[in-house]
This record gives C-alpha cells, sequence and structure tokens, in this order.
C-alpha cells in the first residue's frame, strides 16, 4: 500500500482515495512571467513521479494544474511590484503575451522532461468568475473586511489558521514579512481581491461586487480547486515555500467558504539549491532546462538527478551531478539496449526486483532506493527477457522513455540513434516538418525510421 508523508499531519500514512478508484490531485503551477528554472521543475518531477506511482497503485488519477498568468505582486505581503507587468516592461510585450509565451515554454519543458500533462490546465484569468465567486461565499460567512486598497481576508477568525505548518498565528505573525500596511487587522491577513489604484489602468483588471480590480493570489488555487475537483479532493502538492503562506491561505479560504477541508493530503518537494542558497526567478541566479540542454545535456539526465534524492530533502544541483547523472543514464539505457532484442512479455517480471521497488516507491517514494532496486537487477544474471520486462514496469514510474530504446543487435549509430531522439522530441512538441526533416536525413545516411504503436524502429534501409 501507498504510504505518503502528509504535511497537515506531520506523519506518513497509507493513502487511499476519498471516493471511488479515482485520485483527485492539484499541483501550483508555474507563475508565466519568466522560463521556470530547473528548481521549479524538480518540484513538477515530484509531483509526476507522485502520479505515476498512484496509477502503479492501480489508481486512475484526474490532475489538475493552475496557471498563474495573473500578475500578482513580488512579495508574498501583497505589496510591491507586479511580475507579470515587470516581465511585459522587460520584453517590450503586453502581459498577454508575455503569459502565451512563457506557458507554451513551460509546456514545452515538461514535456521534454517526460512529465505527463494534467487533465485539465486552468488558467487563472480564464477563471476570474470561480474566484468571485469563492470570495462571495467567504464574505457572505463574515471573513472579509474592506480597506482602502482591497477586500483582505481576517485570519484571527479561524482558530487553527497556520495548521499546515503546524504553526500559531503569533508564529506566523513572527515569520511574515516587515508589514507595511497599517489597514490590515493582523499582519497574516490576507488581500482577497485588489482594487486597481485610482486612476491607474492596469494592464490586467476586472469588475467584480467590490470595484474594478485584479484576485489576490492564493484565491485562484482553492476557487479552481473546488471548481474541478470537488472540495474535498485527494491530494494538493507544490514546493515547500509553499507551506506557510500560499497553502496555508488556500485553506483558509476554502474551509472558510464551505466548512469543510480543502483537500486531504498535502504533499510538499523540497527545494532544489544551488552554491549561493535557493534558486529563484525572483533572484536572477536560475537555471533553465534550455541552458542544461545548450551545455549537451538530455532533458531526462536531469529527470535522472532528481531520483538520486529523496523529494523532502533537499538536493544541490552541481554540474558534476548532472554529469555522473547523464552518465548513469547511458549506462542504464545501454543496458535496456543489450536486452530489448527480446520478446516483449509483459508477465515475464522478476518478482522479486519488482517487489521491492514497488516497496521502495510506496515508502512515501524513496526513488533513490527504487533506483538501488535498477541497478540491482541491471547486475544480476537474470534473463534477458525478464530484465526487459522488469526494466518496462520499473519505467513506468522512472519514466525514462525506455521502451523507446532500439535492441543493440540492429547496430544502429549512436548518432543515428541521436537523431531519432530528436525527432522523438520534436515529434512530442508536434514540430512535424522539423522531425520529416530529420527522417530524410536518417534516410540519407542509410537508416530507415518507422513509427511503430509503442515507439520507433530503426532498420537498415
Ligand atoms: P512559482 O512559479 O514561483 O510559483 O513556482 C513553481 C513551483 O516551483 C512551486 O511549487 C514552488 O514551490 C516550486 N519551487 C520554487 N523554487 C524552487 C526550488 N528552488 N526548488 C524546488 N521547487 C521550487
Ligand atoms: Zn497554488
Amino acid at each position: 500500500m501507498l504510504h505518503l508523508h502528509n504535511t497537515l499531519t506531520r506523519k506518513k500514512e497509507p493513502f487511499s482515495p476519498l471516493s471511488g478508484n479515482e485520485v483527485r490531485m492539484y499541483t501550483c503551477g508555474p507563475t508565466v512571467y519568466n522560463y521556470a528554472h530547473i528548481g521549479n521543475l524538480r518540484s513538477y518531477l515530484f509531483a509526476d513521479v507522485l502520479k505515476r506511482a498512484l496509477v502503479l497503485n492501480g489508481y486512475s488519477v484526474k490532475h489538475v494544474m493552475n496557471i498563474t498568468d495573473v500578475g500578482h505582486l513580488a512579495s508574498d505581503a501583497d505589496t510591491g511590484e507586479d511580475k507579470m507587468e515587470k516581465g511585459a516592461q522587460r520584453e517590450k510585450k503586453t502581459v498577454w503575451q508575455i503569459a502565451q509565451f512563457y506557458t507554451a515554454a513551460f509546456q514545452r519543458d515538461i514535456g521534454k522532461l517526460n512529465i505527463l500533462a494534467p487533465s485539465v490546465w486552468c488558467k487563472a484569468t480564464d477563471h476570474i468568475k470561480q474566484q468571485i465567486e469563492q470570495i462571495k461565499k467567504i464574505e457572505a460567512r463574515g471573513f472579509t473586511y474592506r480597506t482602502s486598497t482591497g477586500i483582505y481576508f481576517d485570519t484571527s477568525l479561524l482558530p487553527d489558521y497556520g495548521k499546515l505548518a503546524g504553526q500559531s498565528r503569533d508564529e506566523l505573525k513572527a515569520g511574515a514579512r516587515i508589514e507595511l500596511d497599517p489597514e490590515k487587522k493582523n499582519p497574516t491577513d490576507f488581500a482577497l481581491w485588489k482594487f486597481s489604484p485610482p486612476g491607474v489602468k492596469r494592464a490586467m483588471e476586472w469588475d467584480s461586487p467590490w470595484g474594478k480590480g485584479f484576485p489576490g493570489w492564493h484565491i485562484e488555487c482553492s476557487a479552481m480547486a473546488a471548481y474541478y475537483l470537488g472540495q474535498p479532493f485527494d491530494i494538493h502538492t507544490g514546493g515547500i515555500d509553499h507551506i506557510p503562506i500560499h497553502h496555508t491561505n488556500e485553506i483558509a479560504q476554502a474551509e472558510a467558504a464551505e466548512g469543510k477541508p480543502l483537500a486531504q493530503f498535502w504533499i510538499h518537494g523540497e527545494f532544489l539549491v544551488v552554491e549561493k542558497g535557493k534558486m529563484a526567478k525572483s533572484e536572477g541566479n536560475f537555471l533553465t532546462l534550455n541552458v542544461l540542454e545548450e551545455k549537451g545535456y538530455d532533458p531526462l539526465a536531469f529527470r535522472y538527478f532528481t531520483f538520486t534524492a529523496h523529494y523532502r530533502k533537499q538536493l544541490a544541483f552541481s554540474w558534476e551531478g548532472l554529469d555522473a547523472a547523464q552518465n548513469a543514464l547511458n549506462s542504464l539505457r545501454t543496458a535496456m539496449q543489450e536486452v530489448a532484442h527480446a520478446p516483449a512479455h509483459t508477465e515475464a517480471f522478476s518478482g522479486r526486483h519488482c517487489d521491492a521497488f514497488q516497496k521502495a516507491v510506496n515508502n512515501d517514494l524513496n526513488i533513490p532506493e527504487a533506483m538501488a532496486v535498477v541497478w540491482d537487477l541491471i547486475k544480476s544474471n537474470r534473463p534477458a527477457e525478464e530484465k526487459k520486462a522488469t526494466l518496462l514496469f520499473f519505467d513506468r514510474v522512472l519514466g525514462l522513455s525506455l521502451a523507446d530504446i532500439q535492441p543493440r543487435t540492429t547496430k544502429i549509430p549512436q548518432d543515428i540513434l541521436a537523431l531519432a531522439h530528436k525527432r522523438e522530441q520534436l515529434r512530442k512538441e508536434k514540430k512535424w516538418d522539423e522531425a520529416d526533416a530529420i527522417r530524410d536525413e536518417i534516410l540519407s545516411r542509410g537508416y530507415l525510421i518507422e513509427d511503430m504503436p509503442n515507439g520507433t524502429k530503426i532498420t537498415p534501409a
């Protein structure tokens, strides 16, 4: 049985869905004013492994991910610059163009990392109505007050405010940034709706029962999650930075609106850190997947790299670490290549290895331990067809495209395989013309590439 660490209870708990066989899961998506950095991508990789682990355990998953395309203010304290407008000024584009561009870039990145797309992508700007509806409910239940700048949530009215972080309101208050807004009743209070400043026409603003303006940051997630998944739903994920503010406030809003919990399990991934500390979009010290690719790394090497630490442990990024991951991935591909000729019996599993792998995965996603099982199998002398079936079983969670690996016996040169892999990526991105050009190039070098139901086949032409 799958056990997961629940931030809400601070315990590892057995997981089962609230109803039936379907797991309803929400993941806080990116703010699309810049590229995602590889720290952000670590968070989405962890959510992907979780989703695949749920599927391995026989559940279906309805997965919702939001795109934060409303310009929120650069600090968690609802003050400062608007991130989207800052991005637009930097690139001399409209905020809408910025959002569209970086949404597409994000979706490309997650495709390259074999992160399964969510069942529903939802943009904050497409769901202003649902956000206003949730604020109206919160207001009707007496949790709001009005200041000259917006409609605020009164956190002192919720006795268990802060339960996700395991902190009282006073403790959270002590950790909050210096508060500049004298109109707020409590430092932990936060905006549900911000008014457009008088005389200012904002690039993004909407009418509301309270006046023209824009939603506070937290409301989009609780409103869209409840809209698509119902309340309560099963699992809410995000990075650990979201525990004390964003998710704490999502819980406050949703529980105030409905009088019941928002989600059963809250699961948080630790940070990817760089030498200088945390990697943050707003701090300019971030690495993107593009940069890794330009340096010659395979995006899946980064996926593999994240498997070297448990998701609740910090992972320090280093180029040496990424080199080691790329080498390990290459060795794994070679191991697959050596057995890929064997008949594809889905039932030829090595029971011992499959059990050990699943046990590690089910123990709060212990992927480093699961990888040890993978290497134990590879080093063993189990028959080729057993190795092949078992590696493909592992790959349901690992997502390293092992099914695409061709048998060594066809002796396809490495550069042709690299071209075929590139073509596969382009096809995933629906760049058909570029993909066809690569197929022609492969043909001109004497190899025929055919698309089969379970991957591509390369044969001498
Ligand atoms: P953002 O676009 O800033 O809302 O962040 C997107 C996701 O990345 C959120 O779940 C964050 O918690 C997460 N995140 C931000 N920085 C890091 C980091 N350095 N390592 C891992 N996850 C991060
Ligand atoms: Zn969120």
